[in-house]
């Protein structure tokens, strides 16, 4: 049997088995029974949140052989169709890829004719705030007189880009981020339907990391399914995910309690070596620090980290810092996070920023009372002072020039020097942006994705679902990834089957760059739209093969720690 990907086979199909979702599916299930149906609905929320599944349900609602019901049968034919897509009544447009004033114009000369087997004619247009301005003012013209058949389901991440002329002939649903409890749950049902032992904490962690999308969670839980076999251990879930660890948090924290710099410094060195990603771990760090904030703030422990908290245990951290300190060292977690982002040395940004932490009393009180921070204290050891010479030196260039995280176009501050100017113009260019790419490559993509599928590659497949092939560049051919872990995941798990994919197909040898975009567009074989993204070639390749270097060599330590089948899942296969 064909392997379906777990969230399209768990996908909701009735208002019931909506998760997180109450109060959309209990007014949307009043509307129908009351026969109060809108011409226009407008659903907002964060990806993975059911918007898309519960449009689909609504359409079936209304066409349903038995409906109008708020529980569409699921099996008659127009129930089918909607499922699987092909319903000549229900109409799913992706504002990403049809965004133009011609696709509205289309879609006006199609909502005249009345529905050929069902009672509405329904139009989902997914991602809707990308729509041009033309095309917005032309749907406009198709609301103001909708004709009495026709439904419009506008589901967006973004409604702030939604012009409030359209907002204002919506009805409105706010989607919520689904809870942590209420993905863990869901996730209990689907192991429990697939015969797989999984630990609790194991699950907890995905629903975490999940952060309030249903469908990362079960994207999470194919991956780490496909490499567990028939045990899902909290080990395994923690080494997938990239995660640190409670054990190395609850030692830094007991670091960071007793200003030990030299034990946080040598604990960073370890978690570098280990391969893990920086950004991931000031991430948990921050996570951990939220913990502590709100256990002294409310002397409860909240669900949303990625370990569940012994009260005991949370009690002696938070009681080893003032509530001022936990807001100032999260603030400064936050800060070398973005830092992180920009700079060329990730690693001095981290360092810095602990031994900060380190250094909270000193730099709290110069801040109280405006004063420049020197730090005076007395350095334990000699490797300490030469890192804090070298930060001094980074902290300086940052300070000066690097904008904050998505502040591409930023300058350097009016009265920097020349110097400094030009290195915040290299650094205000974002280094992992694949340069020069071209719309080539299309029939190349399909053909490696044909590969994939005669070599049995499943796994890899349905994580790259997700994604959309922009093109190639001298070195590299370019997938647009959506926000979140699946980018991680393919960088991680599956570089090496998609590499050898590619490349077997072309007769090249480029490797994979995975570019996360807001919201993944469909390949356009022109490409015009992807050049206009891409800041143009430069004649310096900003250090981007030095990195590539470094990322190479963590890759190698990596693979120290965890073992090549760690890298390589079809070892498992
Ligand atoms: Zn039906």
């Amino acid at each position: 049997m064909a392997y379906m990907a777990l969230y399209r086979k768990w996908r909701p199909d009735n208002f019931a088995n909506l998760v997180g979702q109450d109060h959309v599916s209990r007014t949307l299930a009043n509307a129908i029974t009351s026969g109060r149906i809108g011409h226009a609905y407008l659903f907002t929320g964060p990806r993975g949140t059911g918007k898309t599944s519960t449009a689909k349900i609504l359409a079936k609602a209304l066409n349903c052989e038995q409906g109008p019901t708020i529980n569409p049968c699921n099996q008659c034919e127009a129930c089918r169709r909607i499922n699987s897509g092909n319903s000549m009544d229900v109409f799913e447009i992706d504002a990403a890829s049809n965004r133009g004033i011609e696709d509205i114009r289309d879609l006006r000369e199609n909502v005249k004719f009345a529905p050929v087997n069902g009672r509405y004619k329904v139009y989902i247009i997914d991602e809707v705030h990308m729509l041009t301005q033309d095309a917005f003012n032309a749907l406009l013209k198709t609301l103001e007189e909708p004709p009495e058949h026709v439904v419009f389901i506008m589901a967006t991440t973004e409604v702030h880009k939604v012009l409030p002329t359209i907002q204002s002939r919506c009805q409105r649903y706010d989607f919520k981020r689904i809870t942590v409890d209420d993905i863990f749950n869901r996730l209990k049902t689907v192991v429990a339907d697939m015969d797989i032992e999984a630990e609790d904490e194991a699950l907890r962690m995905i629903a975490v990391k999940a952060d309030g999308g249903m469908r990362d969670a079960l994207s999470i839980l194919d991956q780490c399914i496909a490499l567990s076999e028939k045990s899902l251990t909290i080990d395994r879930v923690q080494q997938l995910l990239g995660l640190v660890g409670k054990e190395w948090l609850d030692k830094l924290v007991t670091g960071l309690q007793s200003r030990d710099a030299a034990q946080v410094l040598t604990m960073v060195d370890e978690i570098i070596r280990a391969g893990k990603d920086l950004q991931q771990v000031l991430g948990e760090l921050g996570m951990h620090f939220r913990g502590l904030m709100i256990f002294k703030a409310a002397g409860l422990v909240d669900g949303v980290d990625y370990y569940s908290q012994e009260n005991d245990q949370i009690k002696k951290q938070a009681a080893g810092f003032t509530q001022e300190e936990i807001v100032w060292m999260i603030r400064r977690i936050h800060e070398a996070a973005n830092e992180v982002k920009w700079s060329p040395q990730p690693r001095i940004a981290v360092e810095a920023a602990l031994l900060e932490l380190c250094q909270r009393d000193v730099l709290m009180k110069a801040a109280a009372s405006g004063e420049t921070v020197v730090s005076h204290q007395p350095v334990e050891d000699s490797r300490i002072a030469q890192l804090e010479a070298k930060l001094a030196h980074v902290m300086g260039l940052l300070k000066n020039g690097v904008p904050a995280a998505g502040g591409n176009g930023a300058t350097a501050s009016p009265d920097a020097g020349p110097a400094v100017a030009k290195t915040a113009a290299v650094q205000a260019k974002p280094i992992q942006v694949a340069a020069n790419i071209t719309g080539d490559g299309m029939e190349l993509w399909q053909k490696t994705l044909e590969h994939l599928r005669v070599t049995g590659k499943d796994q890899v497949l349905a994580c790259i679902q997700n994604c959309t092939f922009m093109g190639i560049n001298s070195s590299q051919f370019v997938l647009g990834t959506p926000k979140g872990v699946i980018k991680g995941l393919l960088e991680r798990l599956y570089r090496k089957n998609i590499e050898e994919a590619f490349n077997t197909v072309s007769g090249m040898n480029l490797s994979l760059f995975c570019q996360e975009v807001a919201n993944v567009p469909e390949p356009d074989p022109g490409a015009g739209d992807i050049q206009e993204d891409v800041p143009p070639p430069t004649d310096d390749d900003f250090g981007i093969s030095e990195l590539e270097d470094e990322a190479k060599e963590r890759l190698d330590k990596a693979v120290d720690v965890f073992g090549d089948g760690f890298v390589h899942p079809e070892e498992l296969e």
